[in-house]
């Protein structure tokens, strides 16, 4: 890896970052607050939440594995994908390399700070290739994005590829497990002290079931931590999100007995799809969606909305023609989604 000052935007390997009323006198036992300008009644809503989240992080830190000085929270981890950009990419210079298909923000984010993004394609199964990547790479390539599994095609990326863009790229390597819950390949969120260029997304809103709380998490070196918190804005999780999850973290068997019904649909409907006379192909995913080739993904998609029954259609996008991407519901809801398409009359 190079030298993170070489990796940071100038501006803010400088920055004075804000300083909140609730920083400054860390570390003494205080009762009386006449700091912050907030009101003294409507407790506790009229205080200012903690900056750091830091019992949630101390929370997080045993489920997740990974010291509390490695996390980052953020509202959901849309945040992290930006700061990465704030914190790594000057604007109309670097460049970031991602694989293709991927997850839609990598590139809003790059167009929004005016950073240029380079997809790279997957091959014909869906595979990375550490080779490929790193051929589209250039001195101004600050950041490589790779998500799995991945959306929206489902399967993860080879271990041994990732690790391979790991050790050969000297700059930041995002490894975006948002659906890794689903999955039973290896984490890369416990391998930091490897991989000192790494940066790992995790998030609330998958198989935790909370996308409505927009908790996202990044772990990564404390270094990078350190300027992801210069950067974000100061009370970025408010207070209701950092004790609803703390609330959620105490109830984990919820997550384990979700994961487990919805991976028995996700066989089930997989199936259930390669059946149908209007399904081309199934791919496999270690997610809880799966992409399935249709004979007319348009007229189906139409077809189901009208039903009042919404999947994504990805026919559109690179790689995914003819696809409609379908997220695993409950046991009724995939039921009705199978009842409608058998009576599906082209
Ligand atoms: C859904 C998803 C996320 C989650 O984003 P949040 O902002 O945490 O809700 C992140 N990455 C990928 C690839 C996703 O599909």
């Amino acid at each position: 890896m190079k030298p993170l000052q070489e990796l940071v935007r100038p501006n803010i390997w400088k920055l004075a970052p804000y300083s909140s009323a609730r920083n400054e006198y860390a570390g003494k036992e205080a009762r009386v607050f006449l700091d912050a300008n907030e009101n003294p009644y409507n407790a506790p809503y009229n205080r200012y939440p903690d900056p750091l989240q830091t019992e949630l992080k101390a929370q997080l830190a045993k489920i997740k594995n990974v010291p509390a000085e490695n996390i980052f929270l953020g509202n959901g981890s849309d945040e992290a994908i930006d700061l990465v950009y704030r914190v790594f990419c000057r604007p109309g210079v670097d460049n970031v390399v991602a694989i293709e298909p991927t997850y839609g923000m990598y590139k809003v984010c790059a167009d929004t700070n005016d950073v240029s993004y380079r997809p790279v394609q997957l091959d014909a199964h869906y595979a990375m290739h550490a080779d490929s990547l790193l051929r589209s790479c250039d001195k101004h390539t600050k950041v490589i994005w790779i998500c799995s599994p991945n959306n929206p095609t489902g399967n993860n990326m080879a271990v041994e590829e990732i690790e391979g863009v790991l050790r050969q790229f000297g700059g930041i390597v995002v490894v975006d497990e948002a659906y890794g819950d689903f999955s039973s390949a290896p984490v890369f969120r416990t391998r930091l002290q490897e991989f000192p260029n790494l940066i790992v997304l995790n998030t609330l809103s998958k198989a935790w079931g909370c996308a409505a709380l927009r908790l996202g998490m990044a772990f990564a070196s404390k270094d990078i931590i350190d300027l992801f918190n210069k950067v974000k804005y100061p009370y970025n999780v408010n207070l209701l999100t950092q004790q609803h999850a703390l609330e959620m973290l105490n109830e984990r068997e919820n997550v384990e007995k979700w994961v487990t019904i919805l991976l028995q649909e996700r066989t089930r409907l997989m199936r259930a799809f390669i059946d149908l006379p209007v399904c081309e192909q199934v791919y496999p995913s270690d997610a809880n969606f799966f992409l399935a080739k249709m004979t007319d993904a348009q007229a189906i998609y139409d077809y189901l909305v009208e039903k009042g029954i919404i999947v994504r259609n990805r026919t559109r996008v690179t790689l995914c023609q003819g696809c409609l991407r379908i997220t695993i519901g409950t046991k009724t809801e995939n039921s009705e989604l199978m009842g409608a398409l058998r009576q599906y009359n082209p």
